[in-house]
């Protein structure tokens, strides 16, 4: 037998998951970024960009998903915040039977299914 003892090659890393009112806090600033970036988006496209990219960093270090409503309104290629008629057009697909968003900023598309599709006024 191996006198070398085995030893796991990475070390266990105990789940991230943040208190539950830190989660709380992230979900209710992400709702609010979203609704700024809306508003923000009639006087300037920049400042909305920047919305949804505190939002998204928020997301990711608090582990908190990005709500079914808000996650078509940016770009996921270039992150912009997106304006269905103004910066993104949105087509059906009937042989693909998906939503085809175009970001207009980097011109590349989204596909999201039918069944997927929440409540368009939410
Ligand atoms: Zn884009």
């Amino acid at each position: 037998m191996a006198d070398t003892e085995k030893k796991p090659k990475f070390k266990k890393r105990r789940s991230s998951r943040k208190p539950t009112d830190q989660i709380q806090i992230a979900t209710e600033r992400i709702d609010i970024l979203f609704e700024q970036a809306e508003a923000a988006f009639h006087s300037g496209h920049s400042l909305s960009d920047r919305y949804v990219e505190i939002a998204r960093k928020i997301s990711m270090k608090y582990n908190v998903p990005i709500s079914q409503k808000y996650k078509k309104r940016f770009c996921k290629h270039c992150k912009k915040y997106l304006v269905y008629g103004a910066n993104a057009r949105v087509r059906l697909d009937s042989k693909g039977k998906c939503i085809l968003i175009t970001c207009e900023n980097c011109g590349k598309k989204m596909r999201y299914g039918y069944n997927k599709l929440t409540t368009a006024k939410e």
